[in-house]
């Protein structure tokens, strides 16, 4: 059991975030999300969390990098430029990281996320480059989520150790940012100290890519206009769920999440 103080969420409390759409909207009010990912050397990543992000079923992804012409062979649904973060066109909340590189034009697209006034998703290289750059997360005033490994944490130069909760509450703390720390044990924090421990998951998880699912799928839930604690704590939990329900079919690789998803989000209850 949770210590106190600390949230897990049911199927039926996720069940209850996830807003199915209604005859009034059109894809443009459930939300929109933009995803920078992907280089010449990992564009994967990039076709990984589109499609995680695609799947969450917000109204529209819009992808901007290198790998524009991978997401688009992959994804047509998806809006693609080989630009900049701002010739995407408008969005709701940033995914970035998985994939990117950390050289110099990484580094700027980084920049020129984290200076917007829309939620942003940190993840992978990006969380590499952040590390180095706390302040760039420090003074946004708009939710900025972490997705960070043990070792992708131990880079904002604090140790996870035994308390994992207790970690990523200090560091959600020192960034004013959620922090959603992943491995067996996924928790969650928040800035002001609200924290989740996620309930859902299988070793099986552990296999190349399955994190680029994770932060498409969570930014897509971010750009519904979900708290972002509450967005992180969603996405983790479905997340697991995928990889529980893709797992049952026999050993899963980081796509067949993305393909059960539908169906992941259709039994929840
Ligand atoms: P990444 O390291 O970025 O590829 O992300 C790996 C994903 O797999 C995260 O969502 C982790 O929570 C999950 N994961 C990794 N190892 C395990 C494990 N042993 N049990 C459950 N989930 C895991
Ligand atoms: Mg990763």
């Amino acid at each position: 059991l949770p210590a106190a103080g600390v949230h897990q969420l049911t199927d039926a409390d996720v069940a209850a975030r996830l807003r199915p759409p209604g005859s009034g909207d059109d894809k443009y009010t459930q939300g929109v999300v933009g995803v920078v990912a992907g280089s010449s050397t990992y564009p994967g990543a990039a076709v990984l969390c589109t499609g995680a992000a695609l799947r969450a079923r917000p109204g529209l992804v819009r992808y901007a990098g290198t790998a524009a012409a991978g997401v688009r062979a992959a994804w047509p649904e998806t809006i693609v430029t080989e630009g900049r973060p701002a010739d995407a066109g408008r969005v709701q909340a940033w995914v970035v990281g998985p994939g990117l590189g950390t050289d110099d034009d990484a580094r700027s697209v980084l920049a020129e996320v984290l200076a917007t006034d829309l939620p942003v998703l940190v993840d992978a290289d990006a969380l590499t480059m952040a590390a180095q750059q706390p302040d760039l997360v420090r003074r946004r005033a708009a939710p900025t989520v972490l997705t960070p490994h043990d070792r992708e944490f131990a880079r904002f130069g604090a140790e996870v150790g035994g308390d994992r909760v207790g970690a990523a509450r200090r560091l959600a703390a020192d960034l004013g940012a959620v922090v959603l720390l992943k491995g067996d044990a996924t928790v969650v924090a928040a800035p002001e100290g609200t924290a989740y421990v996620n309930a859902t998951g299988t070793p099986w998880l552990a296999t190349a890519g399955t994190g680029d699912v994770l932060s498409g799928l969570t930014g897509a839930l971010l750009a519904t206009g979900l708290p972002a604690a509450e967005a992180a704590a969603v996405g983790a939990h479905v997340h697991g769920r995928a990889g529980q329900l893709a797992a049952e079919e026999g050993p899963l690789i980081a796509s067949d999440l993305v393909r059960c998803l539908p169906a992941t989000l259709a039994r929840l209850r």
